[in-house]
């Protein structure tokens, strides 16, 4: 920013200014918008990039100007756990991906996770999730059980059930854009209209809240679907190359926080469109700690400036990978929204501008052992079909994390749903030789040849 702090700004966030700068940002690509970004912002000294501005804390001429920014009458920054220049600059980067209001920007997905329901949850509230959700979001929502609050774990591929779920005391709903490993997709077209329905009625408004990851702001909006708030692990597709861990929330501008019940006093003296933000960024990002460094920032930034091409062959090669394992007789099922056979194939067509890069497989059982037990407690055993698959791969690598630009495969039911037990994985159709793999970049021939090698390994 050229602009100096010291100087007074009109907005308690630079977000939302510079969002509203550029029209023409609104009629332009996505690539575009990405890359051009950083020179719209202002960077200092005609940078292309936007600094990495390392400050811990930020001085001030006029003693009010620092009050000021404490009370939230001004931009700028006072202490960078809060926020500081270079996040701020990926802030306004998510909100114009997301077509947005304002972002805040974390150290991980899972901190604007639990940084919204910590900030902006109120005793005696109830939440509607999904109940096909990643492993660690389910451990954390179970954890809000564990604290008292009432949290309903629904299938929102049908909005019945969320209809069934609502009570006089609902205030979020929370699920993913596509689930993993299965990629359940919700009814988001059915769900929207209860949630509006049930607000016509007379019922509280209810905050709906979509994790956008596997998606990502490129395939998928959810400001068009009227979702309030979007998150992203950015750790996975948009900085794309797995080397920095990093989360953002979007307010898409659907809700008005101001005179809500859940928005503190302290924090209903603000603008409107600032409240609810406000209160995430002090009462979840400030006191829960979870902020993303400048240099994971620049890092994120720079990923981020290929997501669009990254994204083309991600889906190339994904739905080739899934063309190909639907055919292998050695493989019993295969999750993948781009088949036609995925139960949700037409919803994901028509909401999204691609299938994702990443789907799951069930391995045939051994003849020999059908009908019989497979153990549920320690590693596999050497006769499990997916041993013998993980071992054989050559190219693909064993290892968790998704949205790499490379491919990686895991058996889940043992490692990122081992914790929950079998009733848990049976409830969110976890098979025990469920294989994810996320599909990276490579050539697609390279794959296709490992996946059949490993393949011709597995003993039926
Ligand atoms: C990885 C992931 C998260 C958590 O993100 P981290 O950056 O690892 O904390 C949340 N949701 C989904 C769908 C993810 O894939």
């Amino acid at each position: 920013m050229t602009k100096s702090n010291n100087k007074k700004a009109k907005s308690t966030d630079p977000t939302p200014k510079v969002q509203a700068k550029s029209k023409a940002k609104q009629t332009r690509g996505v690539a575009t918008n990405i890359l051009h970004h950083d020179l719209e912002y202002g960077t200092a000294h005609g940078g292309i990039h936007f600094g990495i501005d390392p400050s811990v804390t930020f001085g001030y001429k006029d003693v009010n100007d620092l009050v000021a920014v404490f009370q939230n009458r001004q931009s700028g920054y006072a202490y960078s756990r809060n926020s500081s220049p270079t996040t701020g600059a990926l802030e306004s980067k998510v909100t114009v991906l997301e077509g947005g209001r304002s972002s805040l920007v974390y150290a991980t997905g899972l901190a604007a996770i639990s940084s919204l329901f910590i900030a902006l949850l109120k005793e005696g509230d109830h939440i509607i999730v999904s109940r096909y959700l990643f492993g660690n979001t389910y451990s954390f929502f179970n954890t809000l059980v564990r604290l008292g609050f009432d949290v309903s774990f629904v299938d929102t591929c049908n909005s019945k059930k969320v209809l069934e779920a609502l009570q006089p005391n609902t205030k979020f709903f929370f699920t993913e854009t596509i689930a993993n490993p299965g990629t359940q997709i919700p009814d988001l077209t059915g769900i929207a209209h209860v949630l509006a329905a049930h607000k016509k009625k007379g019922g509280r408004k209810i905050i709906s809240v979509i994790d956008n990851t596997i998606t990502t702001p490129y395939l998928f909006k959810p400001k068009k679907m009227g979702f309030a708030f979007s998150v992203n692990s950015l750790t996975k597709f948009i900085a794309g190359q797995g080397s920095v861990l990093a989360g953002s929330l979007t307010d898409l501008g659907e809700w008005k926080g101001l005179g809500d019940e859940n928005i503190l006093p302290s924090y209903q003296n603000l603008k409107p469109e600032d409240c609810q933000m406000v209160q995430v960024r002090k009462k979840g990002m400030r006191d829960l700690g979870a902020t993303l460094s400048p240099f994971g920032a620049h890092l994120v930034a720079l990923g981020m400036e290929t997501l669009t091409l990254r994204m083309d062959k991600h889906l190339e090669n994904a739905q080739a990978v899934a063309t190909y394992l639907e055919k292998h007789p050695k493989v019993a099922k295969v999750h993948y929204p781009g088949l036609k056979a995925h139960p949700q194939h037409a919803w994901a067509k028509k909401w999204f501008k691609g299938y994702g890069a990443i789907l799951s497989f069930v391995l045939q059982e051994p003849r020999r052992r059908k009908n019989s037990n497979i153990k549920n407690t320690g590693g596999f055993s050497k006769n499990d079909p997916a041993y013998q698959f993980m071992n054989a791969l050559k190219i693909i690598i064993r290892s968790s994390h998704l949205g790499d630009s490379r491919t990686l495969a895991i058996p889940v039911a043992k490692t990122i749903f081992n914790e929950m037990g079998p009733t848990g994985r049976a409830q969110m159709g976890i098979a025990e030789q469920q294989i994810r793999l996320s599909v990276g970049l490579e050539d697609q021939r390279d794959l296709l040849n490992d996946l059949e090698q490993a393949l011709a390994v597995v003993k039926l």
